[in-house]
């Protein structure tokens, strides 16, 4: 939306980057943007509210940065997904396709005991496989997944689609095509 117009001029597109062919859109300016930093937690807020959740997850790393600034704004904790061997306690993981090989998602084993209604954010969605596995792993410790959140979206890929079509609820700020 033109509402969005001023953030979205605040994520670079950085060619060629993590591999030749890649556009990478990178948050790092929006991050350091006090003001736009802020906005954009302001609007995930509006977005996050009609879905009630009573719980955040979010995604290493970059997922981080803007779940936990979204659950202090929404006075709601944190459920931190972490890659493969993070955490300390005992622990329950997904296992999801990259381009080359695989990778795990994994969550304290007890953490959604009684169940909650989790909203997933991260800072971006391309293909879907990552939200896709969060989702999983929600599911399979008893959680309901009260939808999916981002800052930017790539429809091309076609991640926020696989995501409705697993019932899942998406909204995200910014789109590139
Ligand atoms: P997916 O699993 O949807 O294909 O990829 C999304 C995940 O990869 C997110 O965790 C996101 O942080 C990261 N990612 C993939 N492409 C980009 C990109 O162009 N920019 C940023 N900031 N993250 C990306």
């Amino acid at each position: 939306s033109d509402a969005n117009a001023d953030l979205k001029a605040l994520i670079r597109t950085i060619p060629d980057f993590p591999q030749p062919g890649i556009q990478f859109r990178d948050i790092t300016a929006l991050l350091l943007d006090g003001p736009g930093f802020a906005e954009t937690v302001d609007r995930l807020a509006v977005l996050a509210r009609p879905m009630a959740p009573d719980l955040i997850a979010c995604v290493e790393a970059r997922g981080f940065l803007f779940g936990a600034a979204l659950a202090k704004e929404l006075k709601l904790g944190v459920l931190p997904i972490r890659k493969r061997g993070k955490l300390p306690g005992q622990t329950v993981g997904v296992d999801y396709a990259l381009e080359y090989g695989t990778d795990r998602l994994e969550m304290h084993a007890h953490d959604l005991i009684p169940p909650r209604r989790v909203l997933i954010v991260d800072d971006l969605i391309a293909t879907g496989g990552t939200v896709m596995a969060t989702a999983e792993l929600v599911r399979i410790q008893g959680g309901e997944v009260a939808g999916a959140l981002f800052v930017v979206d790539l429809p091309e890929l076609g991640g926020a689609d696989r995501l409705r079509q697993a019932g899942i609820t998406v909204e995200s700020l910014v789109a590139f095509d």
